[in-house]
């Protein structure tokens, strides 16, 4: 077995424990005064923390729902603050996807008295309970790395727990949901193959980051990032990183240890901006990854681009 399917196998074991944390909660929607009926067109109202679990939602979910996102292609997951229109959209939605892992708090906080709302929490679809598995954190880190819209493997699992989730609130539909969920996870593996030329052609291969985003695609990619964890850990925790820190990704790029500088337009900052700076005049590639997506694509069009990007970086 793979170590692929090894963590795909928990995923789906963390799913089926989730399945039943729900039914134990006798999460019977008509019940609970937050949840709403299906919307007069007969669409369920679908509401995600980013544009990113929206585009997934709507893949599976296609023409039988209505999908918004609270965060849109432009701004900072990491640091919105939600509005009370923000609140009134969650609460109002028959399904609510968010991240979880403290990316996107404001929805947890949104819907926290709102007992048996149905929900799909990406970090626990991921299996990945910070406080329950410290193991799973990477070196520097207090918690595990929370943007697994780049963990291919994951967006996979989510978009099937969105399906099961759909498939209750409006069983007549149940079968589209699964069929759509299948054609998503098809053009998903097209992109795993990308990512596994990737790692056939560079394995090993240093890399740095601005920020840890694509943690798990440059994993899965067999690179190895050598961005110093202090450096890191401050970016996450939206503090200045330490000036050792600083000196040491600096030289990273100066010196071209760094073959390639991940760079995160959506969290930049006078420091990000001049680690950019120095990259680009030592001719180190660098690769813009966003947390969000850009207007007019599509989850699979956008990350499929981004791993080109990648890809092509490499090879410079
Ligand atoms: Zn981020």
């Amino acid at each position: 077995m793979t170590p692929r399917n090894t963590r795909r196998t928990g995923a789906v074991a963390a799913l089926a424990a989730a399945a039943l944390t729900l039914t134990a909660c006798g999460g019977t929607p008509a019940a609970n005064s937050g949840n709403p009926a299906p919307a007069a067109d007969g669409r369920l109202s679908v509401v995600a923390s980013t544009n990113v679990w929206a585009d997934v939602a709507r893949a599976v979910g296609g023409d039988a729902v209505s999908v918004k996102a609270v965060v849109g292609a432009t701004g900072d997951p990491h640091s919105y603050e939600s509005t009370a229109a923000d609140a009134a959209t969650v609460r109002g939605a028959a399904l609510v996807v968010f991240n979880g892992g403290h990316y996107d708090d404001f929805v947890p906080q949104i819907i926290k008295n709102e007992t048996g709302k149905p929900v799909v929490e990406a970090m626990k679809v991921a299996g990945q309970d910070e406080h329950a598995k410290p193991e799973t954190a990477e070196a520097g880190h207090e918690h595990a790395n929370e943007h697994l819209w780049y963990d291919l493997d994951v967006v996979e699992d989510v978009a099937k727990a969105i399906a099961a989730k759909l498939g209750e609130l409006k069983a007549d539909a149940k079968d589209k949901f699964t069929a759509n969920a299948q054609a998503f996870t098809a053009r998903i593996d097209a992109l795993e193959q990308k990512v596994d030329a990737i790692k056939a052609a560079h394995t090993g291969v240093k890399v740095t980051a601005t920020e840890p985003i694509a943690h798990y695609l440059l994993d899965e990619a067999g690179l190895a990032d050598v961005t110093p964890a202090q450096f890191s850990k401050a970016v996450e925790e939206e503090n200045d990183p330490p000036a050792a820190a600083i000196a040491e990704i600096q030289k990273l790029v100066t010196e071209r240890t760094a073959r390639v500088l991940v760079y995160n337009p959506q969290t930049e900052s006078p420091v990000t901006k001049q680690v950019k700076e120095n990259a680009v005049k030592a001719n180190v590639a660098v690769v813009e990854l966003t947390e969000t997506l850009p207007e007019g694509k599509d989850y699979t069009q956008w990350m499929g681009e981004q791993i080109d990007k990648l890809a092509a970086a490499l090879k410079q």
